[in-house]
């Protein structure tokens, strides 16, 4: 068989790897100019910001299997800072039992381990895809075309792959319903650290719903004491169109509020994100990914399970399992 994975993040490189695995010729394609999706550390000259997901825990016997793979060839490591929880009253130490991963050197070193051996080709945005006497045919932004493709596996959020059909095959396709919510995330670094032992803390009841310090994660570089917030559904829609200063601004302003009895310094460097499709959930529980077997087509990634790593993991190597059991 020969398999079309369009995007590697963490769910396309899950299915990869094991289609690959089992004899399979496959190939990977993704619009970015990096591997890892929504796990991505993005190094700056003033600091390593992970952009998206900021580590990653396990419940599943199977994504533990993996883990411990993982940890053994050195491509992740534990994050030892216990939680804390922030509201508008206070911060306060919020211990749990989890155990919390995070890319060795960077988010996305578990991504790029599984697509190690796997054609992986970048910048390549998939506009239009085909099913034409029996075949898969992609069309690409730059005007080239690829294909044949025996099967073809669509590992990014179901609105983007939605998107890619043509209205009459979609109908056929029997897919849930979505939800997405945007996020912003900001990273302010300060001339001067707040003396804190908050390392990273929930946050409740404000603009920002994550707030913790890059500087304490092992393996990432920052010159100074760097502060990364993810702002809220709400308070991403409420100033989207204010630009990215004012979320700056915003950032700012809930860490002097939050650390409300010190002064907290200049911001000597900044960095703003926006994510459209940072979390998103199927409507539809029950399914861990979607599978066409007369059209040979499937669907994967985090939406289908659980809005997280782990989740975007099982849903690749489930769908994976299924197309062999085709092939
Ligand atoms: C701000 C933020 C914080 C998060 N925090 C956590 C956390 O702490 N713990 C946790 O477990 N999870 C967290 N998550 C969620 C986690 O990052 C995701 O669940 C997971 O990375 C999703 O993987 P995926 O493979 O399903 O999708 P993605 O990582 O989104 O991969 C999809 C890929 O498809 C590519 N693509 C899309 N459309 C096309 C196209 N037309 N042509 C070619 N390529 C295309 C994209 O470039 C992307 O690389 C967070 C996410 C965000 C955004």
């Amino acid at each position: 068989m020969n398999a079309l994975v369009i995007g590697a993040g963490m769910a396309g490189a899950a299915c990869a790897e094991l289609l690959s695995q089992a004899g399979h010729q496959v190939s990977v394609f993704d619009q970015s100019t990096h591997i890892g999706g929504r796990l991505y550390t993005l190094h700056l000259d003033w600091a390593d910001i992970d952009l998206g997901a900021q580590y990653f825990t396990a419940k599943d016997a199977l994504f533990q299997k993996q883990i411990d793979k993982w940890h053994q060839d050195g491509v992740i490591q534990q994050w030892n800072e216990s939680p804390w929880m922030t509201d508008n009253y206070n911060s306060r130490p919020s211990p749990d039992h989890q155990i919390r991963y995070i890319g060795f050197k960077n988010a996305q070193a578990p991504v790029k381990h599984l697509l190690q051996s796997i054609p992986v080709y970048l910048q390549q945005h998939v506009e239009y895809v085909r099913f034409k006497q029996n075949k898969w045919y992609v069309d690409l932004t730059n005007h080239s075309q690829a294909g044949p493709f025996d099967t073809l596996v669509l590992a990014i959020p179901l609105p983007q792959a939605q998107k890619l059909f043509e209205a009459e095959l979609l109908s056929g396709l029997n897919l849930p319903e979505v939800e997405v919510k945007p996020t912003h995330t900001v990273a302010v670094q300060l001339d001067e650290p707040i003396k804190t032992d908050l390392k990273w803390s929930f946050v409740k009841e404000r603009a920002i719903d994550w707030l913790g310090q890059t500087n304490v994660k092992p393996n990432r570089h920052c010159k100074n004491q760097t502060w990364l917030m993810h702002f809220s559904e709400g308070a991403t829609q409420m100033y989207q169109y204010n630009g990215d200063l004012s979320f700056v601004k915003l950032a700012l302003l809930q860490l002097s509020q939050i650390f409300s009895t010190q002064r907290v310094g200049e911001c000597i460097n900044h960095f703003n994100f926006y994510h459209p499709y940072a979390r998103i959930f199927s409507k539809t529980l029950g399914q861990n990914f979607y599978w066409d077997k007369t059209l040979r087509v499937g669907f994967c990634g985090d939406w289908c399970f659980s809005g997280r790593v782990e989740g975007a993991y099982l849903s690749g190597r489930h769908l994976a399992k299924t197309i062999l059991n085709y092939h």
